[in-house]
């Protein structure tokens, strides 16, 4: 079994955003940038498959800066076997190319490399899309488990336990089929690294959106940027009364 994992390099989650004074963006100076966490805990699981035998290859693609090199190195060092960087320009500090332009590249991808599964991110941090895996499920025709907390793989099937708000529920995609991962399905390994430098001789062929033929020209245009409000100061009451009075005649939200 052959997967596809598609992975994007967006600020890190540890850094502190810096809106652009102008509310163009998003300062990316001096900021470090890493593989978007879900994507990491793809990966992770990718390599878990072929750890059990399941998998026998796994092919990782990003598309973004040349930069982007960076994270498929990383994927590449816990365990996947080679990477497609998709080079563009489009400034990444508002989410890089949108998400139809990703699948629809990523489905292009899929067409000459024939995976029989894609694990990919249920959604980039940077412009929380939570889009592009149903998007691409819905341009090849396949089935689509989202938000995966368990996956199993069982003959051409795979079946995914989901996170929905009453509880669990699990599901059963007949392959080839797209898993978009949630938080709890797996912890990430740190690469090792003798697999840091091996990582660097594992091959990385890079193409251009134009390879695919698709247009990744913008649909939307950002308006504004802009911070979130600053919190306010907390305070103490003396008494449970003085809560509920400040909670109904203060916050009037009782
Ligand atoms: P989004 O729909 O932007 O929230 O992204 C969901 C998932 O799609 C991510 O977790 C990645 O697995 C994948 N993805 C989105 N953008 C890119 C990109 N530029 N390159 C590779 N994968 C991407």
């Amino acid at each position: 079994m052959k997967i596809l994992v598609p992975v994007k390099r967006a600020i890190d989650y540890s850094v502190k955003i810096r809106v652009k004074a102008d509310g163009t963006g998003v300062d990316l100076n001096n900021v470090k940038m890493s593989m978007n966490p879900f994507d990491e805990i793809a990966v992770e699981e990718a390599v878990r498959l072929k750890e059990k035998g399941k998998a026998t290859e796994i092919v990782v693609v990003s598309i973004g800066p040349a930069k982007a090199q960076d994270i498929i190195r990383t994927a590449m060092a816990v365990g996947a076997d080679r990477g497609i960087l998709v080079q563009t320009d489009v400034p990444t500090d508002i989410g890089g190319v949108e998400p139809l332009a990703v699948a629809k590249i990523l489905k292009a991808i899929v067409e000459a490399e024939k995976p029989d599964l894609i694990i990919m991110g249920k959604q980039s941090i940077d412009d929380d899309s939570n889009q592009t895996g149903q998007m691409l499920a819905a341009l090849l025709g396949w089935a689509q488990g989202t938000f995966a907390s368990k996956v199993e793989l069982d003959g051409g099937h795979v079946k995914v336990t989901r996170e929905v708000d009453g509880g669990l529920e699990t599901v059963s995609l007949k392959t080839p089929a797209i898993v978009t991962t949630d938080l709890r399905l797996n912890e990430p390994r740190y690469a090792a690294l003798p697999n840091i430098m091996k990582a660097k001789s594992k091959p990385l062929e890079t193409k251009t959106p134009e390879d695919y033929g698709v247009s990744i020209a913008p649909r939307l245009t950002v308006v504004k940027v802009a911070e979130p409000p600053k919190r306010k100061g907390g305070g103490k009451v003396a008494s449970v009364d003085e809560l509920i009075d400040k909670l109904k005649n203060e916050a009037k939200v009782l």
